[in-house]
């Protein structure tokens, strides 16, 4: 599934937070997009889930507009969108979670598929989804992408507070999407790893597209990355470039 943006405004009330925003996701490919706090990242995925709708410009998945179309539609026309945070059933077991993630028409065998993905949740299976910890709960909301067989997902901030060992299964778990032909538009906080997995990055600063392009060449240039985030953040002095 291919997504474009064309030229997209948003705005809460009166503040706008997106401007002429233009980007693609082509067919069976990872975006990033990075930017720092407040730069409109989100905003931009519920500006494609369908959760927030453009004050201008065009929404289009496989070149057909979607810009007004409410987001149960979108969802199941094959947009899903993670949101950050986890939408997860904590009070129900996350055996009854992953029942609930799947959808009627999944073949028997999805749901050990997904399980295949994340092993540490299968002695979890009867316990409470609110009992387990940060990294588990996140495996479990993550096991929604993975169910839904939705070519097309959005992903908010999915390893933020999580241990770097938690990120590397979260980041290949993204990976087998990919191999599996998914479209993925990452918003990340662990740049290196975004741009080691991404086949385009886009860079958002107080709502304007400033940088679309390859991540190799960023990889190697802390400057440029360090121009953009400044720039995003008033030009308050900042250590690294970590967002
Ligand atoms: P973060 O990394 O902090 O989540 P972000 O890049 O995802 O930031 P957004 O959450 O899209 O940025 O926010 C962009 C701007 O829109 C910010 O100035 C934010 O304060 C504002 N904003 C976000 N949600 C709302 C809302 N519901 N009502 C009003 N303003 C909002």
């Amino acid at each position: 599934m291919r997504l474009d943006l064309d030229e997209v405004t948003a705005a809460y009330g009166s503040t706008v937070v997106l401007r002429d925003i233009s980007l693609s996701v082509p067919e069976g490919q990872v975006v990033a997009l990075l930017g720092a706090n407040g730069a409109g990242k989100t905003s931009l995925l519920k500006i494609v889930s369908g959760l927030l709708r453009p004050r201008r410009g065009r929404v289009l998945i496989d070149g057909e507009e979607l810009s007004t179309v409410p987001s149960d539609a979108r969802a199941r026309l094959g947009v899903c969108h993670i949101t950050e945070g986890r939408s997860i059933f904590p009070h129900l077991t996350v055996g009854d979670n992953i029942r609930l993630f799947a959808p009627k028409r999944a073949s028997p065998g999805a749901v050990e598929g997904a399980l295949d993905r994340f092993p540490a949740l299968r002695p979890c299976l009867p316990r409470p989804a609110g009992s387990l910890s940060g990294g588990q709960q996140q495996m479990l909301a993550l096991v929604r992408a993975y169910l839904s067989e939705a070519p097309l997902v959005l992903f908010d901030e999915i390893s933020m507070g999580l241990a770097p060992v938690v990120v590397d299964e979260i980041f290949e778990f993204l990976a087998g999407l990919r191999r599996a032909g998914r479209s993925l538009l990452v918003v990340e906080q662990y740049i290196p790893k975004a741009l080691a997995l991404a086949d385009v990055v886009y860079i958002l600063a107080k709502g304007r597209l400033v940088y679309a392009g390859e991540p190799a060449e960023l990889s190697g240039s802390a400057e440029i990355m360090d121009h953009y985030f400044n720039a995003a953040e008033s030009r308050r002095p900042r250590e690294g470039i970590s967002r």
